[in-house]
């Protein structure tokens, strides 16, 4: 059975009345928790931009595994941008969604991205050979941990907590 499909603005709202419903001081556990559940019951909402913003494994992420508290981030901030600014398509709505849960989970290195200098480069690995690859939000580059420019070839995929710690990658932050 297929409802008619609801707008961007409606999706918003709905999203926002979840993130609402958080007991303050909300978590960033708490924050992300609640978009991946909300997202989970609603990705059919988003056609074709939940593939472009890959917004399918964000519906079956372990939270606990993930080294949010660590992160310098700032739920309410995100819950605010979420509240004030109206994004009037899906596709737009689906990015928002992607950048505020990857900015919350995705471990952010102290390494600046020697392409453009304007990011601090994120660790990811490769799903099938577990290598990690250092990525930049900003402008797209990847790198070994070596420095090495990576070429691509396999997905990348988030590291959880025990991952980063058994490469040394909380440390590294921490050296920093
Ligand atoms: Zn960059």
């Amino acid at each position: 059975m297929k409802t008619k499909s609801r707008t961007a603005a409606e999706l918003q709202r709905e999203l926002v009345e979840q993130l609402n419903a958080i007991k303050e001081p909300a978590s960033t556990s708490d924050t992300i928790a609640t978009i991946t559940k909300w997202l989970a019951s609603n990705i059919d909402e988003f056609g074709s931009s939940a593939e472009t913003y890959g917004l399918g494994r964000f519906t079956r992420l372990d939270i606990s595994s993930l080294p949010i508290k660590m992160m310098a981030h700032n739920p309410s901030e995100e819950i605010d941008a979420f509240r004030r600014v109206a994004r009037h398509t899906v596709d737009a709505l689906a990015m928002k969604i992607r950048d505020a849960i990857w900015t919350a989970i995705v471990w952010q290195t102290s390494e600046q991205c020697p392409n453009c200098l304007n990011d601090q480069l994120r660790a990811l690995k490769t799903a099938r050979t577990k290598r990690i690859v250092l990525a930049c939000d900003f402008c797209g580059w990847a790198q070994t941990l070596r420095g090495e420019r990576w070429s691509g070839g396999e997905d990348l995929v988030i590291m959880n907590t025990e991952e980063l710690a058994a490469h040394g990658m909380l440390d590294r932050m921490h050296k920093n």
